[in-house]
């Protein structure tokens, strides 16, 4: 509470009048009536006090020498903070011109002389009472006015009978005027809405009226300079004593800011930052009603779930941003094919899904599905956008992806079981080799069942002592002799009984456990090696298969030369089989790789030749020795002359490289002979000998080699009859 007289304290007044006894009467009167009074007699020196310490009432006579009343009064108002300090004059009596110009000057009231002191006593006592209560008034206004700023909010008002409108200045603020360029009405305030929330607009404020209680809407503005502005606005009847509406007040609230803010919360929880689809959390939600809405309507969907293939190779090689961008890039591309109209059956709603869901991971969901050759069309058309080339910060940049495909309901009623089938069937596409879709089978899960069986035995099997290795012998065709032993490694488990290597080795590459057990095979079958080279056994080298996942490691010559080291092996009596994928994964560090390798003298040989992509002049930039044809091509040598030619140029080919050429999968008397007539340099395969452990081949030596003898015998007499 701010009212002096009552707190205790007495209000200032400053009488100023050149006349003798009408300032003593006034300080005997005003200080007996409870009042501070200064004095002054003339005009300027009044001002002096005012400025210095600022009164609560002025006592102004107008005629005075020098500044009259009116021109003090005049110059105490041109003060903003003295524009509400009551002024009384001191007028002559009944003066009709001076009371006029004491009102213009700006005197809050005027008194005739003679003066009636005590009731001027009264008189100032209620002025000042008047001014608390305006001074208060101005203060409320000024805070609301700053509420109304910091809460970026204006209010209006429109009185109902006269149609009258009234804005605040913070609502002008809001609209980009200043109060005198447009005028407050409703028409004005509606040419400012955007175009499409007009009508509602409108039709809001004519029904504001009807309601009894606060309704709010929320639109955009236009204001002049172009800038679209959201605002929310609020507004409630305001009614008289019978219930009568007679204005409505409302407030307008500038929430431009704060929209921007929750889409971007909206946007950064709901969209994937990189490629603006979808991410996760949107695309379940989604799916939950798409489910819903096929449950209803008796209708299929299929959910192609892909990530890329050698996505990483990407990153590895280019760096993140250029894969990112990639990723941008396949974001766009599946918008695009999915909203173009060729690509889609003609009797489908296309309100499909996409999202990405992390990584190089992207989920599509066909929306009514008519039959299995849809899902296959748009797989295909996915797989050829895809993987058509990128152009990235100057790269040229290939990429496919592997789909996996799954429908409802029938490969699951369940997001969750959905997803997984999908997956797993994204999985097979890429086992089975990459680039291509799969639609998901009930067999799909019995074979992600033993995988994880596979995994879960595989995990203590090292420890358990489960593993062994078998030798299979490589023959040199032009000296007739062994030369080599392939190392295979075996296992078998309390639970799975035996496993192929050929099942359990992806399983190992995919738990990380192939470098263990690889390492354990190569020093075993270094051993070996070493063991017969002492003995003088018939077997002078050991070939050891090499996966990828070790080749890569940057410890891996390590791991060799340790092998080597350990078991006094020399290094050219080691052979590393690997793979042609390798040679196509990260060129330059694979090179040097082989490099260190021929360096140390080990021998390198290229497995499965044929079944990759990499082609025999790209053969020339590793350290190659040998290069063993796949057994694909040559369990039919004899019978179908595609692979019969097939196997005649690699060895035309690498003969001219002076590479060795070894044949796998030997199994008949015809292709040995069929591959002795092409010139190839050694062969493999069960004609000669199964993969036995080491034992077993110590003890068939003897008859291993009396078949051999055989073999090249009964050639010299086919030579020797057809001859004859
Ligand atoms: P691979 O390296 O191409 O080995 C040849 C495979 O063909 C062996 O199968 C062998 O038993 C089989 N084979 C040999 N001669 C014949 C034949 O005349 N006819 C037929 N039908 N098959 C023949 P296995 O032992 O089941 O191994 C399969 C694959 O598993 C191997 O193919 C190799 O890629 C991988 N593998 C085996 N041991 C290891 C290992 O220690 N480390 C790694 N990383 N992979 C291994
Ligand atoms: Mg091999
Ligand atoms: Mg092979």
């Amino acid at each position: 509470m701010n009212n002096k007289m009552l707190a205790g304290t007495k209000p200032k007044v400053i009488i100023v009048d050149d006349d003798d006894t009408t300032r003593m009467m006034a300080m005997g009167f005003l200080s007996q009536a409870g009042f501070t009074v200064a004095e002054a007699n003339e005009g300027s020196s009044a001002l002096r006090m005012v400025l210095a310490d600022p009164p609560d009432l002025i006592i102004l006579d107008v005629e005075m020498p020098g500044m009259d009343g009116f021109e003090v009064c005049t110059a105490l108002r041109d003060y903003p903070k003295f524009a509400h300090i009551p002024i009384l004059m001191l007028t002559g009596l009944e003066n009709d011109e001076y009371i006029e110009k004491a009102f213009v000057a700006g005197a809050t009231d005027f008194a005739s002389k003679p003066i009636n002191w005590s009731l001027l006593c009264h008189r100032l006592r209620y002025m000042h009472r008047t001014s608390l209560a305006a001074e208060q008034l101005v203060k409320e206004q000024t805070k609301l006015a700053v509420a109304q700023r910091i809460a970026q909010m204006g209010s209006w008002s429109i009185n109902i009978g006269t149609s009258k409108g009234e804005w605040s200045n913070q609502l002008y603020r809001i609209l980009g005027f200043k109060p005198a360029e447009t005028d407050s009405t409703i028409e004005n305030f509606l040419q400012l809405v955007h175009h499409h929330d007009r009508d509602r607009v409108e039709n809001w404020l004519l029904n504001v009226d009807k309601l009894v209680e606060v309704s709010s809407i929320e639109h955009r503005i236009i204001l002049n300079d172009g800038k679209v502005k959201t605002v929310r606005q609020q507004a409630e009847p305001e009614l008289d004593s019978v219930g009568r509406t007679i204005s409505i007040n409302g407030i307008v609230q500038d929430v431009t800011d704060q929209r921007l803010v929750e889409k971007k919360v909206h946007q950064l929880a709901y969209f994937d930052t990189l490629t603006r689809l979808p991410n996760r959390v949107l695309f379940h939600d989604q799916l939950t009603l798409t489910m819903e809405h096929a449950r209803k309507n008796n209708t299929r969907l299929a959910l192609l779930y892909f990530d890329l293939d050698d996505f990483k190779r990407v990153n590895d090689s280019f760096g993140h941003a250029v894969g990112d961008k990639l990723l941008c890039e396949v974001g766009n591309r599946l918008v695009d094919t999915l909203n173009a109209s060729d690509s889609v059956h003609e009797h489908r709603i296309t309100n499909d899904i996409i999202a990405r869901m992390g990584g190089d991971e992207f989920i599509i969901v066909l929306n009514s599905i008519q039959s299995c050759s849809d899902i296959e069309r748009i797989a295909e058309r996915i797989i050829e956008v895809v993987s058509a080339p990128y152009e990235v910060d100057g790269f040229e940049l290939f990429s496919s992806p592997s789909i996996g495909i799954a429908c409802f309901p029938k490969d699951g009623e369940e997001i969750e079981t959905l997803l997984k089938n999908a997956d797993l069937a994204m999985y097979e596409a890429k086992r089975t080799g990459k680039s291509m879709y799969m639609l998901h089978t009930d067999a799909m899960a019995e074979k992600a069942l033993r995988r994880s069986n596979i995994d879960i035995q595989m995990r203590s099997a090292l420890d358990n002592d489960e593993f062994s290795v078998n030798y299979q012998v490589q023959v040199d065709l032009e000296n007739k002799q062994i030369f080599s032993a392939e190392a295979l490694v075996r296992w078998k488990n309390d639970k799975l009984g035996f496993v192929s290597p050929a099942e359990f080795i992806s399983v190992a590459e995919d738990n990380g456990l192939i470098i263990a057990i690889g390492e354990w095979v190569l020093r075993k079958s270094c051993h070996q090696a070493k063991a017969w080279q002492d003995a003088d056994f018939p077997v002078s080298q050991i070939a050891v298969n090499i996966s990828v996942h070790q080749f890569m490691r940057s410890d891996f010559i390590d791991t060799v030369r340790r092998a080597l080291y350990d078991s006094q092996l020399p290094a050219d009596r080691l052979e590393l089989e690997i793979t042609e994928s390798l040679l196509a994964s990260d060129t330059n560090r694979a090179v040097d790789t082989l490099n260190e390798l021929h360096e140390l003298g080990v021998k390198l040989s290229i497995d499965d030749f044929g079944t990759g992509y990499s082609s025999l002049s790209q053969l020339k930039n590793f350290p190659i020795d040998r290069l063993k044809i796949d057994q694909s091509f040559i369990r039919n040598i004899t019978e179908n002359p595609h692979d019969a030619d097939i196997t005649k140029a690699i060895i035309a080919m690498a003969e001219s490289m002076n590479i060795h050429v070894l044949a796998e999968g030997v199994e008949t008397v015809d292709i040995f002979q069929f591959l002795r007539s092409c010139g190839c340099d050694e062969i493999q395969g069960y004609l000669i000998s199964k993969p036995v452990s080491a034992i077993e081949l110590e003890q068939n030596m003897p008859s291993v080699q009396a078949l051999l003898e055989e073999l090249f015998l009964s050639e010299n007499s086919d030579k020797l009859r057809l001859a004859g």
